[in-house]
């Protein structure tokens, strides 16, 4: 999911889009700082490694495996399908816990939430460090590394129809 406009900075974070129907993140892609060509990133762990060392190690096509800037990019940045953009450099979430994004019904913002790895779900820093606290073989996960952060909805990619608030 990825922050700002179409400024400099946020063109070159990631990002990823939900779906119309599900208002989950369903692609994450990446865009190559040197074509800006946009390149399909295929599992949520490697697209939170990218996005956590963007500023310092940033994307290019030649990342994905068999890739250059000479192929056609994976997908457009277009109202095809509804984007949204991660500010850069956040933290990769902690082995065990899964991050979960989701859209509002009317678009105007994702909401996040952590899954622990007992299937809890956790929408506040307090909950995560409650349940640290009481789960000790989770203790070496950084509190530091839970982080929601929401990425910026393209208000130029909603659908037609959707009333915003
Ligand atoms: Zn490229």
């Amino acid at each position: 999911m990825d922050e700002d406009e179409q400024t400099q900075e946020s063109t070159t974070n990631n990002k990823k889009k939900p779906a119309t129907p599900g208002r989950s993140i369903d692609i994450y892609a990446a865009q190559c700082e040197k074509c800006f060509k946009w390149r399909k990133i295929d599992t949520q762990e490697d697209y939170e490694e990218i996005r956590s060392r963007v500023q310092e190690d940033p994307f290019a096509c030649e990342k994905n495996e068999g890739m250059s800037c000479r192929d056609a990019g994976d997908l457009d940045y277009d109202s095809t399908r509804t984007w949204v953009i991660d500010k850069p450099g956040l933290p990769r979430t902690p082995r065990g816990f899964k991050r979960t994004l989701v859209l509002r019904k009317d678009y105007s913002k994702m909401d996040a939430y952590y899954i622990s790895p007992t299937g809890k779900k956790m929408r506040t820093r307090n909950e995560i460090a409650a349940f640290i606290h009481a789960n000790q073989d989770y203790k070496d996960a950084l509190l530091g590394d839970f982080n929601f952060t929401v990425p910026k909805v393209m208000e130029d990619t909603v659908p037609c129809g959707i009333s915003r608030k």
